[in-house]
């Protein structure tokens, strides 16, 4: 048994950073590099043998539930998807606090925050020679729109960001296509990104993107995109994988591919949204708090089914499920529905300033947001010491039984990430997110892709990490922590 559990540390410590889904706003930190050996990590601090038996309740009762399902599908097929700003997303929220309140859960509101409203409006791309054809799109995500007859522009094929440099201004006027075909999540997505600005640089008029994806149906996958201040703003669209590549056929040809580009995108004034919070508090330190999270906007297209509805069901039901067993922790379980990750991250800022005298109390944090499969474990921030790593890794023992005990090197999320870099710790619950970016963003996101035993596995998964963190009687950091 013994190598056994050696092998497992190897697994994840060298194996899970390859393949460990990326958390999908904000391009990954880096790795750390893996060594061959690793350097040993102290003995845990903690001891598990109490919360054998709570753990085994709660696994069979997630395992039994479809409260969570019933949720899930009751927000992704009658409020539907939730970009900040919609209607459709202040009705989730309405929902969400009143069913909290009824779950008999404590301290439940929407803590207000401001959000851009930044809407789609009509869009098309149609090439128009050499020959007219419907081209499959989607506006980027805080794009400008086109004047109302549209872009009208031939269009130039580049595979990188070095072939732009190299046509440089000889891309002036024209529609560039970047071509960049998937490598992983955080590498390609710099295209969307930045792309609409490096081309702008040369004097382009607006720029396609093949979208971030390694597989494709003709199907475009929208995302955030940040322009860079010092340029013109020039309007940003996604493409198919499949356009892409009729585009760079087309190019390579010396067919000349002329492009007619229509947006009608911009944004409206701020508006009013909240994060949404709910507590189990805790029965001897209600003052110190394991916050668990998702995020509750989603894209404007789909369901917002994995991106990220399922997340925020999960850490909801987590806690609903931890009541409904009488399982009231000595610390506090705060559930947080972050609002505005997607286009803005104003939920994510708005709790770390709302909250910020008791950040020191946050004695841990799991965000939810790498699509709801089956699951792996927890991914800890790399910066965490050592000794907390050691302890989690115990912790995480409680969840053999159902393949989801690993600790992966490195994880976070992108709106826990304000108060992780005020120095709380924090994870991302681990998932096997393989075909995460076939449907990324897209409208294929919608419930039918989500497996309800992977969710029920999923809220068992969160509501034994939660637990056991919160209810922990040693300072979880070791020794000669304080706890925090
Ligand atoms: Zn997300």
């Amino acid at each position: 048994m013994r190598h056994l559990h050696l092998l497992a540390l190897v697994f994840t410590l060298i194996v899970l950073p390859l393949v460990t889904p990326q958390d999908p706003a904000t391009p990954p930190p880096a790795r750390p590099q893996a060594s061959p050996s690793p350097s040993p990590l102290p003995p845990a601090t903690v001891s598990i043998d109490n919360y054998r038996a709570p753990a085994g309740r709660i696994i069979g009762a997630a395992l039994v539930s479809n409260r969570a399902w019933e949720r899930l599908a009751h927000l992704t097929d009658h409020i539907g998807h939730r970009l900040s700003g919609s209607k459709s997303l202040e009705r989730a929220i309405e929902w969400a606090l009143v069913e909290m309140k009824r779950d008999g859960l404590d301290n439940v509101r929407g803590e207000k925050v401001m959000v851009p409203h930044w809407v789609r409006g009509e869009e098309s791309l149609e090439l128009t020679a050499p020959r007219p054809m419907q081209l499959a799109m989607l506006g980027l995500g805080n794009s400008v729109g086109t004047p109302a007859d549209g872009i009208r522009a031939e269009a130039v094929v580049v595979r990188n960001f070095a072939e732009l440099d190299a046509l440089g201004e000889r891309v002036r006027g024209k529609i560039v296509v970047y071509n960049a075909p998937f490598t992983n999540y955080g590498a390609t997505v710099q295209y969307r990104g930045s792309g609409a600005s490096r081309a702008a640089r040369y004097g382009a008029a607006a720029v396609l993107v093949r979208s971030i994806t390694p597989v494709s149906l003709q199907s475009p996958h929208t995302g955030g995109l940040n322009y860079d201040q010092r340029q013109p703003k020039i309007p940003a669209a996604a493409i198919s994988i499949e356009a892409a590549e009729l585009l760079q056929r087309m190019h390579d040809r010396g067919d000349r591919p002329t492009l007619r580009l229509k947006m009608e995108a911009k944004f409206l004034p701020d508006a009013e949204s909240a994060n949404v919070i709910a507590e189990l508090l805790g029965s001897e330190k209600p003052d110190e708090v394991v916050l668990i999270a998702g995020h509750y906007d989603s894209w404007d297209v789909g369901q917002g089914a994995h991106d990220d509805g399922g997340g925020c069901i999960i850490a909801w039901e987590a806690v609903r499920l931890l009541k409904e067993l009488g399982l009231r922790p000595r610390r506090t379980i705060r559930v947080v529905l972050y609002t505005n990750e997607e286009n803005g991250l104003r939920g994510g800022n708005a709790y770390r300033d709302a909250h910020r005298s008791e950040l020191a109390k946050h004695i841990f944090a799991i965000e939810s947001d790498s699509g709801t499969y089956r699951p792996e474990g927890l991914g800890l921030a790399a910066t965490a010491p050592p000794q907390v790593r050691s302890n989690l890794l115990e912790v995480a023992k409680l969840l053999a039984g159902i393949g989801a005990d690993g600790i992966a090197p490195s994880g976070g999320g992108a709106d826990i990430g304000p108060i992780m870099r005020e120095g709380v710790l924090g994870a991302s619950l681990d998932v096997d997110g393989s075909h995460y970016f076939d449907i990324h963003h897209t409208e294929s996101d919608t419930l039918d892709k989500i497996n309800p035993r992977d969710l029920q596995l999923c809220v068992a998964t969160m509501a034994v990490f939660a637990y056991t963190l919160a209810d922990l009687p040693e300072p979880f950091k070791g020794s000669e922590g304080t706890g925090k």
